[in-house]
């Protein structure tokens, strides 16, 4: 197939186009998917060039190869844009500990949590993360996900966050999917800075003073990310480090609210944040704060459910106050090691209140604009990059119902089959 050939998708039973403005979607426009029947979508190269109705589209288009959806649904890839993908050893040690009665701060008290899997990624080299990533991310891919946004944050030192990075830019190079890196050395306090007079301090200088400077001058990363958490990272201290992160030209996402209301949302809305994550514990003053932003609340069902908490994000509330709602796993090794898009959706429906079109568009338009790619991912209409994925079922509300289960067929990246020709996942 030369890079120009046209591929037509045809005999879906549903094509879930997620068409509309080529930005994040608020209140009422949250509730309309565009469900389509009778249609086929038309692809150039690397883009969608044509959504109409299938008669018309074989019609003018004779010599494109068909790709006979057999009566599944056709929507966009979907777009995790909040993962830890980039990691070592699994921690599935700590899932007892919890179940046990010990919480998530006091495992990281101890020196689990987040320092485990730093202590493990600083012995590492790049290609074994390589290695390890290109497997989760295959996994990922294969419940549908076309776009993945990853994090670093386990390695704490320049070197280690550098060589993480390295290792992020790789996988874009070698996988078909679209990765899109985020540097987050604001993950935690390193232990070796924690406990020393000055140490916390000192390794904040570090972050603006030199690691985020060097990971702008090497173009390694495209947003900046703060924890920003009771604990962890202040608002004061959050704030310094994104403006720092500003001024050297990438984005900006937190880490906010998620298991105290300690003013991320409000700090999100007051730096103009790409987006804010997690949110299970938002105040009314951080939902009226981000009413008035640009910035998309990226809500991470998977996490509090894998924590057995009971809070739950306020989707219905941040829905009405008119700011735009993103779904995404948070896949990482201590707090949601799920693949499992469309289980996120089903917690989407059954945990947070949200209608199944809602869930569609916060899992593609959405999370595209919680990455600044609304404009050319997360919908299936012209002029948009051709990343679509086919489900085994014929209604689009069957995707969070038969919850758990992988009912993906195919994902197609700008345009290339993806998963599973290229990503088989044994
Ligand atoms: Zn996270």
């Amino acid at each position: 197939m030369t890079s120009n050939a046209s591929l037509l998708f045809v005999n879906a039973a549903q094509v879930v186009t997620c068409a509309g403005p080529p930005r994040a979607r608020r209140g009422t426009e949250m509730g309309d998917a565009a469900v389509r029947t009778g249609c086929s979508v038309l692809v150039r190269g690397d883009t969608i060039v044509a959504v109409g109705p299938e008669a018309e589209l074989r019609g003018s288009h004779p010599a494109a190869q068909e790709i006979d959806c057999g009566g599944g649904v056709l929507t966009p890839g979907f777009v995790d844009s909040h993962t830890h993908a980039l990691f070592g050893r699994p921690r599935f040690d700590e899932q007892e500990l919890r179940a046990s009665g010990m919480d998530y701060m006091e495992i990281a008290r101890r020196g689990g949590g987040i320092h485990a899997s730093v202590r493990d990624l600083r012995q590492r080299d790049e290609e074994s993360l390589v290695d390890l990533a290109v497997a989760r991310l295959r996994r990922l891919a294969s419940y549908g996900v076309t776009t993945v946004e990853v994090k670093s944050g386990y390695g704490l030192t320049l070197d280690d966050e550098l060589k993480s990075l390295r290792a992020i830019a790789r996988l874009a190079r070698e996988l078909p999917l679209r990765i899109v890196p985020t540097f987050l050395g604001a993950h935690e306090i390193p232990l070796e800075h924690r406990d020393t007079a000055g140490g916390r301090e000192e390794y904040i200088g570090r972050l603006v003073g030199e690691m985020i400077p060097r990971v702008s001058e090497l173009q390694l990363a495209r947003f900046a990310d703060v924890f920003c958490e009771t604990g962890v990272y202040t608002v004061p201290e959050s704030r310094r480090i994104l403006e720092s992160a500003r001024t050297h030209g990438l984005l900006l996402k937190l880490h906010a609210d998620e298991l105290t209301s300690a003013g991320g949302a409000e700090l999100a809305g007051e730096l103009g944040a790409v987006s804010a994550d997690h949110l299970a514990a938002i105040s009314e003053k951080g939902i009226a704060a981000l009413a008035t932003a640009p910035t998309v609340a990226t809500l991470l069902p998977g996490t509090m459910l894998f924590l057995g908490k009971p809070s739950r994000a306020p989707a219905r509330s941040l829905i009405a106050a008119g700011v735009p709602v993103a779904l995404a796993t948070d896949f990482n090794p201590g707090t949601s090691p799920t693949p499992n898009f469309t289980l996120i959706l089903t917690l989407g429906v059954s945990q947070l209140g949200m209608s199944v079109a809602e869930t569609m568009i916060a899992g593609t338009v959405n999370g595209a604009a919680a990455l600044a790619l609304a404009d050319r991912v997360g919908q299936l209409a012209p002029g948009f990059s051709a990343d679509l994925a086919l489900f085994d079922v014929s209604d689009v509300r069957e995707l969070p119902y038969w919850y758990g289960d992988r009912r993906c067929l195919g994902t197609w990246v700008r345009g290339k089959s993806c998963h599973p020709r290229h990503l088989r996942v044994s």
